[in-house]
């Protein structure tokens, strides 16, 4: 019965590849890191990694991890409301709603989850869900598991975003849903604005904080705390797989009973299995790590300064923003290709983005910035894009 579907598939494959769209993989055979081993046998300066923090394999990270396996066991065998649920995982949601000034915290086994199963347990069709159109896959998958109207607002674009609120009054609950920095420009959702409509037409704000939790604001509590509206947002979301230690895991935080309420019914919760304890005992050193000192944060902020600096002044065309994401635009699809291939064989890995994850004639190398690099890891960086860049006719 394969037969025939073999041969679609196979001609879709072709289809993909032909398009210059399909994904491959290289292999990286060390721990993720400022610099990796890839399976060619060099050592590369990894700058398109979520490893914000330098968290990914910080030795007392990973001594923490290792003492939970010990402690705690590997696996849970369970979800959180049968046998799933240890000191560990009880520890890790109160640090978390410490962290955030939050009444709450539930664990899921991934951010995806915990955006998948936010708004279900939450809104009905009574409800309204309003969402940046730039919004994570994850929030979309989620809205759509909820029967609640949807309403989509161009990018960023207050007006419309008013627009939006005007036309879903009639609704009982409506939630503004955005991004804190969305991964692809880096820019901040501009979530002062956002808090004074959501106050102005009485809606509820949630803010996914994947891409800036521990490390946008001046002591890492993400975008709210960058625009000091931490009070106004009502709930966060955010990944324990990028800045927090890179493993895996996600949470959302807030008000007690809209906590309490998801792990009744939120269906990621319910119907998938605890988190592991070692990724437990991980992250709970990480957010001890992180509330006694801002040293890894501000020297992440330094890093970004530093290499947008000297891209900028070598003349490329950079994405403004406050992130450590540093979009270097390049504009043509084929061109980001053989300039990411180019830098690979320079010692620098990093991706080149283009139609349709990023819009038409936008196509760019992004880069993340570490608080691992050291500034030889970012000179090094700096003067590869600078050979290449010259090499390939971008810069003069
Ligand atoms: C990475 C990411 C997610 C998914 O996080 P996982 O924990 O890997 O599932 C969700 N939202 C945003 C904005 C992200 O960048």
């Amino acid at each position: 019965m394969y037969g025939k579907m073999k041969d679609h598939l196979q001609a879709e494959l072709k289809a993909i590849d032909e398009a210059g769209i399909y994904k491959r993989e290289r292999v990286i055979t060390s721990p993720q890191g400022a610099t990796v081993h890839v399976s060619t046998g060099e050592d590369v300066v990894i700058m398109c990694a979520n490893n914000y923090l330098g968290l990914s394999s910080h030795p007392d990270v990973i001594q923490a991890s290792k003492d939970a396996l010990d402690s705690h066991g590997y696996g849970m065998s369970s979800v959180r409301f049968i046998c799933g649920t240890q000191d560990i995982h009880k520890e890790l949601e109160a640090k978390i709603a410490k962290f955030y000034g939050t009444e709450d915290t539930i664990l899921y086994a991934a951010a995806f989850d915990a955006n998948g199963g936010v708004f279900e347990p939450l809104f009905t069709a009574e409800d309204a869900i309003i969402s940046d159109a730039l919004n994570h896959a994850s929030i979309i998958d989620g809205i759509r598991l909820c029967k609640a109207q949807r309403y989509r607002y161009k990018h960023s674009d207050m007006a419309d975003l008013e627009e939006k609120l005007k036309e879903s009054q009639a609704q009982r609950f409506r939630i503004i849903v955005t991004d804190g920095v969305f991964s692809m420009d880096g820019d901040l959702a501009k979530m002062d604005e956002i808090c004074a409509l959501a106050d102005k037409y009485d809606a509820l704000v949630m803010t996914d904080e994947c891409h800036s939790a521990g490390f946008i604001g001046k002591t890492g509590r993400g975008v709210p705390e960058h625009f000091g509206v931490q009070d106004h947002v009502d709930i966060v979301t955010g990944t324990l797989g990028k800045a927090l230690g890179g493993a895996m895991g996600g949470y959302t935080t807030g008000p007690k009973e809209i906590i309490d309420m998801l792990r009744q019914k939120s269906r990621p919760y319910l119907f998938s299995n605890s988190l592991a304890p070692s990724i437990v005992g991980a992250s709970n050193k990480v957010f001890d790590i992180l509330s006694s000192t801002t040293e890894l944060r501000d020297t992440l902020e330094e890093n970004t300064n530093y290499f947008k600096e000297k891209i900028i002044a070598a003349g490329f065309d950079i994405k403004p923003g406050d992130s450590p994401i540093v979009p270097i635009m390049l504009y043509d699809a084929a061109l980001s290709q053989k300039f990411a291939d180019r830098l690979l064989e320079e010692g620098i890995y990093a991706i080149g983005f283009f139609y349709p994850v990023v819009p038409k004639g936008e196509a760019r190398i992004r880069t993340q910035i570490s608080a691992a690099h050291s500034k030889e890891d970012l000179d090094r960086a700096a003067a590869a894009f600078i050979k290449v860049g010259k090499e390939l006719d971008v810069i003069s």
